[in-house]
């Protein structure tokens, strides 16, 4: 081909960025090319390079939470997806003879109390209906009488979209004496959260949810006090969240391969949440999202399954519509054909699909799929 690589390079370029699909889901997401392009080296894990970007990260990490080292709290970061940060977090924080109340109202928070079943941990849960926040009543009444030393919520539980009020209930959490761990995977850094006022231990998140990086590891960010308490807790060698930290905190290095390139694209992706105006400004460009495609959408006919009051501005849920001629496969088929991917539903009562608000899209991708949406709905009949 002539040696012009550079044209090579170029068409590549423009083919990767103009046919990747977009993807209206809870993650991973559509990507910046920035962040993409990020990952175009390769670094030694032991190279100083690669220590000060993973220092960078752990740093800017603690600030968007708005804490930091100096008020007493660390970041440690684990190989693997979202929920290795979970399990990480969950069989190193609570011990064998503590008890965990396990906050419920969708998929993610069943999944916790999976993770305290296979690690032999005592726990309790509260489940309430999907469409529902955690009751806070009765929380208190179960923290007043049943012995727990831990709870664990789920900030916005992304099997729904709902967003569970986290500061109140680490209210609870403070004046009841227990640990607090919150999954907020699907809301940190787009969702603003102020760790220490909501007394939160453990809050763990992951790279390819609302920072906008690729997925390869999770992280927790910690209260340096809970997270000394849980050396020797944990019943697995790879999740140790504690031996993580003591690997990461003596020589900056990871005790196993780390993602390196994951975490390269990550260090861009915070650089660009700055860039864009820190949490306050992402939180805002992901409700422009949201509320175009409400609008939408109801002009469409769809109804939501939230009601306004608890739905948060990161994932949507709809009702298949009731007409004969909708089929979901087909719908999610035709939109896929179109260049837009939407995401099936996961609620045990409904038949819902749906459609994230989160990553690097902006009203004008939301109105585009609108458009495909509106001429898929023709097209069907329905
Ligand atoms: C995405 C998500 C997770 C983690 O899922 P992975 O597939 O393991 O990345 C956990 N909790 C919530 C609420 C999530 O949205």
């Amino acid at each position: 081909m002539g040696g012009s690589v550079f044209s090579t390079i170029t068409i590549n370029y423009f083919l990767c960025t103009t046919m990747d699909k977009l993807l209206f889901t809870p993650g991973p997401l559509t990507t910046s090319m920035t962040v993409k392009e990020a990952m175009l080296h390769d670094l030694g894990s032991r190279d100083t390079s690669f220590i000060n970007t993973v220092k960078e990260i752990r740093e800017q990490l603690l600030a968007h939470g708005g804490v930091s080292k100096d008020t007493g709290y660390e970041t440690v970061i684990m190989q693997g997806s979202g929920t290795f940060g979970v399990e990480a977090m969950i069989s190193s924080a609570v011990p064998r003879d503590g008890k965990l109340l396990v906050l419920i109202n969708g998929a993610y928070g069943e999944r916790i109390a999976k993770i305290a079943s296979i690690h032999k941990i005592p726990y309790e849960a509260l489940v309430c209906d999907e469409d529902q926040t955690p009751d806070l009543q009765k929380t208190e009444e179960l923290l007043a009488s049943g012995g727990f030393t831990h709870m664990i919520i789920v900030h916005c539980e992304t099997t729904s979209g709902i967003f569970n009020p986290i500061d109140q209930f680490g209210m609870l959490a403070a004046r009841y004496g227990v640990g607090y761990l919150v999954d907020s995977m699907s809301a940190f850094g787009a969702v603003p959260v102020d760790i220490a006022a909501c007394h939160i231990d453990f809050l763990v998140s992951s790279s390819n949810k609302c920072i906008e990086g690729v997925p390869g590891f999770s992280f927790v960010i910690a209260r340096r006090d809970s997270l000394i308490k849980c050396q020797g807790q944990a019943d697995t060698l790879v999740l140790d969240m504690y031996a993580q930290w003591v690997g990461l905190e003596n020589d900056g290095q990871f005790r196993f391969t780390p993602p390196t390139h994951a975490l390269l694209a990550f260090r861009q992706a915070l650089r660009e949440l700055d860039e864009e105006g820190g949490v306050a400004a992402r939180a805002a460009r992901y409700q422009d999202n949201f509320n175009t495609l409400a609008e939408g959408m109801s002009t469409l006919g769809f109804r939501e399954y939230l009601g306004r009051d608890r739905q948060g501005y990161i994932i949507n849920s709809y009702h298949y519509p009731e007409a004969a001629a909708f089929d979901f496969k087909v719908f999610y088929n035709k939109l896929n054909d179109r260049g837009y991917i939407i995401y099936p539903g996961k609620l045990t009562k409904a038949n819902c699909f749906r459609i994230g608000n989160i990553g690097r899209l902006y009203t004008k991708d939301v109105k585009a799929l609108l458009a495909a949406i509106s001429e898929v709905k023709a097209e069907m009949g329905f």
